[in-house]
């Protein structure tokens, strides 16, 4: 089956809002192996909106739209979209009564402006709102379906799964399909690396297909396995996924939907290992990042920002001698950073970082990009060099991840 999206809002039109609506609802309509042949985005035009819903319905089975179902002026899809099947609008009291009630409890003054609401193309079913005001509807045109959903994200995100999606099955019945969703998160290697370290493998003929994601400075994948039955679906995902291990297995961290940080909460808790950090370059990304997870409390003593090279001989101890002799970034600085936090906290663990985030500061031997990353323990402490080249923003971005995975790699293996 063919999908059509059409997103509408003039906000759309002049950049104020980017279009996440299109890129969500094309998720969800290729996990259930439909194919979205179509796209557009419109402003809140009544001509525009007719003859651009025309021309989808040329392509698509059936059109999704988003936005304009507000109670102001500007708000016109769905008396557009009747007036585009020539369809006279009316009232449905039950969403009439939902709106003044919705009124009464938040003690708002009714404004006649939102019955409008309430109105709907003769003909069309009411698609309920569980998150928001406007109802959305969906409007049989010959064999065709039209959609209408708010443009709200998060009433998109909850009304298209709910709403949408079951009335598409049912229209449009599908030998029964079984699609079962993989994600597998992996840092350290580029998209094209990891897109040529999966050159060989066959997804095909496992009927699976990939996805890449790269939500920097990590890669994501998304194998999803479609069959008629659930078990073969399941099986060919596991073969799949082994083939992924296979070849990409020093670069995998994750196997669903789990961040970087929450395995490693979930691993220095489940260990009953504490952790505090030093940071230079990474600014506090670090600790802002090991604090994402609710309950970190529970293994994150501290995070010291110590910029300065004056912060890391007073607040870590590292000698003056030391930087003077190997400088603020070097393995000597990182290792005494990562030791001298740990101490100081009486922590398990301390990790540190330093390095030339950039544009300016690097030189000949120590160019932008130069990081070092050091794990302690009360036994040893482990450093590596690393050597980036992005921008300064990125540097960090990329500094903080090498020195969770570093940890995250240390934790497996302890
Ligand atoms: P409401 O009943 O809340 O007025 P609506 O259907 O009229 O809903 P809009 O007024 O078009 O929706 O948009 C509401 C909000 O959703 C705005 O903040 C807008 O920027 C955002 N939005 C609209 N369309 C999209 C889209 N395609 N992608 C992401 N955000 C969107
Ligand atoms: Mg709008």
């Amino acid at each position: 089956m063919k999908i059509g999206i059409l997103t509408i809002g003039n906000e759309l039109m002049n950049g104020r809002t980017a279009d996440t609506n299109s890129s969500f609802i094309a998720r969800e309509i290729n996990l259930q192996g439909w194919q979205v042949e179509i796209m557009m985005s419109v402003g809140d035009d009544f001509a525009t909106i007719k003859s651009r819903l025309h021309y989808l319905l040329t392509f698509a089975d059936a059109v999704i739209c988003t936005g304009g179902l507000g109670p102001t002026a500007d708000d016109i899809t769905t008396a557009a979209i009747a007036q585009a099947f020539d369809l006279p609008l009316y009232t449905d009291q039950a969403v009439l009564q939902g709106i003044k009630d919705k009124f009464t409890k938040y003690n708002l003054r009714w404004v006649e402006n939102n019955a409008k609401q309430a109105l709907f193309p003769q003909g069309a079913e009411v698609i309920a709102n569980p998150v928001g005001t406007a109802a959305g509807f969906v409007l049989p045109v010959a064999d065709k379906l039209v959609f209408v959903i708010p443009g709200v994200p998060s009433e998109t995100h909850r009304m298209l799964p709910e709403g949408v999606i079951p009335i598409l099955h049912r229209h449009f019945p599908q030998p029964v399909e079984h699609a079962i969703k993989q994600t597998i998160k992996t840092f350290g290697l580029s998209e094209a690396a990891v897109d040529e370290r999966l050159a060989e493998v066959n997804f095909n003929t496992l009927g699976v297909s990939v996805g890449f994601y790269p939500v920097f400075p990590e890669n994501h994948l998304v194998l999803i396995a479609r069959s008629d039955s659930r078990e073969k679906a399941q099986k060919n995902l596991q073969k799949a996924q082994d083939e992924v291990t296979a070849r990409l297995h020093d670069c995998i961290f994750s196997y669903g939907e789990q961040t970087l940080e929450e395995i490693i909460a979930a691993a220095l808790t489940e260990k009953k290992l504490t952790i505090a950090v030093a940071e230079s370059c990474t600014g506090g990304l670090i600790a802002n990042r090991l604090t994402d997870v609710s309950g970190s409390s529970i293994y994150f003593e501290r995070g010291l920002t110590t910029y300065s090279n004056a912060a890391k001989i007073s607040m870590l101890g590292v000698p003056a001698e030391i930087i003077e002799k190997h400088g603020a970034v070097s393995e000597e600085t990182a290792r005494l950073m990562a030791e001298g936090v740990r101490k100081l906290a009486g922590t398990s663990l301390g990790l540190s970082s330093t390095g030339i985030a950039g544009p300016t500061g690097g030189t000949k031997e120590k160019p932008v990009g130069t990081v070092y990353v050091a794990l302690a323990d009360v036994n040893q402490t482990v450093c590596r060099h690393h050597a980036f080249r992005w921008d300064r923003k990125r540097n960090k971005q990329v500094s903080t991840e090498t020195a969770l995975m570093m940890l995250k790699n240390y934790l497996q293996e302890k």
